[in-house]
């Protein structure tokens, strides 16, 4: 029996890992649960999957919670506080599924206390990814994927020696606007970027995949979670979204992962490890049926992130966490409508060069760090909306 902690348990991930514990009650088992302002999706969890802890995001929301679950034996915490308590829970896996740099305190309280971690919370390896893996080290735990690409890089590195590998190449979906003209992507409506041709997906990561954002994190989080050089990693764009991505030995052997775009069978890995936990319900791979894959290396002018990352890389220290700061704030603003579609990885370039070197050898230097990339990237948001 695993006992599984979730932060962001009303979220995309969250929803479908508690679907997986439903499925194998025998293995699965939740002790705690965060979420932020969804609070009558939440007490349908606590009320189904009975976590001795959960928090809220906000305190005004706690009487409401309470009376929606009625006399649970509950604790209930909040706020940052909270979601600290709650994941330092004694656990056997925390699956860190917020969005943003808010995850990245929680999960290192968790490390802290030597539970492993599932990361579907990318940010957290693209602010801190050094930190992270230090504090792992350091406390015995581990941090394993769960976000599709990295599961099948995973899959694709187990039981081969690492000094013969070559590469790792990274798919990416293009996403809605893989065949649009710099033009119509610059008057890109927020509907537009929303549709998202393969993947189901919370609003922020929906947007980093059509700016391929997204990617350029994966490109950071692939770096760390494997101890990849920059020089090692690779992005394929491949509308089908049937290769999850794929590994290069020196031999000229190819390896890859394929599978139907569905989160829960990569979910399903990660909590399963080191068994497969069976889902024979789910739509099956017919590559017969398919006959044709696709793949074509992303075009720079387009999508400027990918070598943006590149860059950030070759920076190092803080400027990761540069980056995402302002990329997550200029998300925001385009969501507003405050900004184009083209200003949101405009605004992380400006803040990045507007932004000096930067320490990261603690996570309050990090954290400050965020919030004065923060503020800045206002400011070019205002410049840009002018
Ligand atoms: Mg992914």
């Amino acid at each position: 029996m695993k006992n599984l902690v979730i932060l962001g348990s009303t979220g995309s991930i969250g929803t479908q890992t508690l679907e997986l514990v439903e499925r194998f009650p025998e293995e699965l088992s939740v002790v705690a649960l965060a979420a932020g302002r969804n609070i009558e999706l939440f007490a349908q969890q606590i009320k189904c999957f009975r976590p001795s802890l959960v928090s809220v995001a906000r305190h005004e929301d706690v009487s409401r919670l309470r009376e929606a679950i009625g006399d649970l034996n509950v604790e209930i915490v909040v706020g940052r506080e909270g979601l600290n308590e709650v994941a330092s829970i004694d656990a056997d896996l925390l699956i860190a599924a917020l969005v943003g740099a808010v995850g990245l305190e929680p999960v290192f309280r968790a490390l802290q206390n030597g539970t492993d971690i599932a990361l579907a919370n990318k940010e957290v390896l693209v602010v801190a990814g050094e930190l992270v893996m230090r504090e792992a080290e350091l406390h015995g735990a581990r941090v394993l994927p769960l976000d599709s690409e990295h599961v099948a890089i995973h899959q694709c590195l187990a039981g081969h020696p690492r000094e013969a590998l070559r590469r790792v190449v990274l798919t990416a979906s293009g996403g809605p606007f893989r065949e649009a003209s710099l033009d119509a992507m610059r008057t890109a409506t927020v509907e537009q970027a929303l549709a998202h041709p393969n993947w189901e997906m919370g609003q922020k990561i929906t947007i980093d995949s059509a700016t391929l954002m997204n990617k350029g994190f994966e490109i950071i989080e692939a770096r760390w979670l494997f101890d990849l050089r920059a020089d090692q990693i690779d992005v394929w764009i491949h509308p089908e979204s049937i290769v999850h991505s794929l590994v290069e030995y020196t031999d000229g052997s190819w390896l890859s992962q394929l599978g139907m775009p569905d989160m829960r069978t990569p979910i399903a890995y990660t909590l399963g490890m080191p068994d497969r936990l069976p889902l024979p319900d789910l739509e099956r791979l017919d590559l017969a049926e398919i006959g044709a894959l696709h793949f074509e290396r992303p075009d720079a002018t387009r999508f400027p992130a990918v070598a943006l990352v590149g860059e950030v890389l070759r920076r190092g220290g803080a400027a990761a966490a540069i980056m995402n700061a302002a990329n997550e704030i200029a998300v925001e603003a385009f969501l507003k409508r405050r900004i184009g579609f083209t200003a949101i990885v405009e605004t992380a370039e400006k803040v990045l060069e507007r932004m000096g070197p930067h320490r990261v050898d603690t996570l309050d230097a990090l954290l400050e760090t965020d919030r004065v990339a923060r503020a800045q990237a206002e400011t070019v948001i205002e410049e840009l909306s002018l």
